[in-house]
């Protein structure tokens, strides 16, 4: 029964999300041109939770488990993933350019005491700019996932970048992701080790084009 309530829940809340409209944005920005990673380099590895029940939601909410970013974005992945392989590493990405009314989906399915881990729908996320992926580390000896200090989407402590808890080892690979990303562009979220903006996301709008509709 309690199952029943909250599919009933979450299709309403998705419904609404669905029919909502993303902020309206004036000013100028550039061109959106969102590019799908894995044509640039295929050796960085996709594990999108979001198409999956695997996920804090518990459900799939994108239809296609794909990953884009704009375009000098994705061209910066492709540098940091080339600068790990010689330390034995690649690139795990969970998520990148999010359609504005899964934002909204998220924010209306967040307690209020966690929405710090979401964003809020009327600013937009700069996930929905193109601008922000969420991401590890994999082996490129097992091709399995690293332990870090916390699990992806975690909402605790262990999610923050500087969080002194964990191993050794889990503080050092979450640190050697960091050194990378900021290295070429990205900035972490202070409170997810795993979220990174490419600096410059306020020049590049919210969208709401499902990854069907990317060409
Ligand atoms: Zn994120």
């Amino acid at each position: 029964m309690l199952h029943t309530v909250k599919a009933y829940y979450f299709f309403a809340l998705l419904f609404i999300s669905c029919a909502a409209k993303p902020p309206r944005e004036t000013g100028n920005f550039k061109p959106t041109d969102l590019v799908e990673i894995i044509t640039l380099d295929s050796t960085i590895k996709l594990d999108i939770r979001y198409a999956t029940s695997n996920n804090f939601v518990g459900r799939p909410v994108y239809q296609e488990a794909r990953a884009f970013l704009q375009r000098p974005a994705a061209e910066a992945l492709v540098k940091i993933n080339a600068s790990l392989r010689p330390l034995g590493y690649g690139l795990l990405v969970f998520d990148g350019y999010r359609p504005w009314s899964v934002t909204k989906l998220f924010w209306d399915i967040t307690t209020e005491e966690n929405k710090k881990f979401v964003a809020d729908p009327k600013k937009g996320s700069r996930h929905n700019r193109g601008c922000a992926v969420d991401l590890s580390l994999y082996e490129l000896s097992t091709g399995k996932e690293v332990t870090m200090t916390g699990i992806y989407d975690e909402m605790s402590e262990r999610s923050f970048p500087d969080y002194k808890g964990g191993t050794a080892q889990q503080r050092k690979l979450r640190d050697l992701l960091r050194e990378k990303m900021e290295l070429n562009g990205f900035t972490v979220y202070p409170y997810e080790w795993w979220h990174y903006d490419f600096n410059g996301w306020q020049q590049y709008r919210i969208s709401n084009i499902q990854f069907s509709e990317i060409r």
